[in-house]
């Protein structure tokens, strides 16, 4: 059965001791509250080894925000799969549009990265989306599924289902600009029936396709109630545990 996920991106803010502050009032405030998805919240690197040891990680799970296209070695200022594992982190974001744009992350290095993270059992989310002049264009379909095409949907079965997808539209992610719901819903069907015609549509029906951009506690429960929307990448709104509780709480 696919999962309902919010998932946090913090990108790059909050020091350490801000965000040990941050992870551990969520932590208090999911405590003993029911939840009906689950919860992940996307660290820097230096954050994720105190964070996991803080945190209940079988209520909020750890993500990085990136890994290293090689396993290791002389790669001076990486870090690996085996050392965000060694954290107690499970889950790391790939491909997202700042990471390709701002660190020329191609399909290529996005497809080592991919492996590397399902080989040492961690959970990608892989993100992909269009800019505006595509989405003016009306091509974002195509450019989207595309993305998927040059890398994920190349995995085995098997490794596929184990990553999860976020849909983030360039023109949304920190503008206030959300996709409407249709606009999402529109894109997430098509990104499914994409996956059915690459794998089945049984694993198209297993995986969770998650939102991206200027998703907030006022917009988030429109979003969700698609049928093909199955949480979201959250990041702004990530960075207060009042704002992503009433995330969370859309559900
Ligand atoms: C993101 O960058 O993953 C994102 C969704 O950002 P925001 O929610 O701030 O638009």
């Amino acid at each position: 059965m696919r999962k309902n996920i919010v998932a946090g991106n913090w990108k790059m803010n909050k020091n350490l001791q801000e965000g040990l502050a941050l992870a551990t009032e969520l932590d208090g405030i999911l405590k003993d509250k029911e939840i009906n998805c689950d919860v992940v919240i996307g660290t820097p690197f230096i954050h994720l080894a105190s964070v996991a040891a803080a945190i209940d990680t079988d209520k909020i799970g750890v993500s990085a925000q990136n890994c290293a296209d090689k396993a290791s070695g002389a790669y001076t200022g990486e870090t690996s799969v085996e050392m965000i594992k060694s954290t107690g982190a499970a889950y790391v974001i790939l491909g997202h549009s700042e990471r390709r744009e701002y660190y020329a992350e191609t399909s290529e290095i996005l497809n080592d990265k991919v492996t590397l993270t399902l080989e040492a059992g961690l959970t990608p989310i892989y993100c992909c989306g269009e800019a505006l002049d595509i989405r003016e264009a009306g091509t974002q379909n195509e450019f989207v599924i595309n993305q998927l095409k040059e890398t994920v949907f190349k995995l085995s079965e098997e490794d596929f289902k184990k990553v999860v997808i976020a849909y983030e539209p360039i023109w949304a992610i920190g503008t206030g600009v959300t996709a409407s719901s249709d606009q999402a819903q529109e894109m997430h069907k098509a990104l499914r029936e994409a996956i059915a015609a690459n794998y089945s549509a049984e694993v198209a029906d297993e995986t969770s396709i998650l939102y991206g951009g200027s998703c907030k506690p006022s917009n988030a429960k429109e979003l969700f109630a698609n049928p093909d929307v199955d949480g979201g990448l959250i990041g702004g709104a990530s960075l207060k545990a009042e704002d992503f509780v009433g995330i969370i709480d859309a559900f």
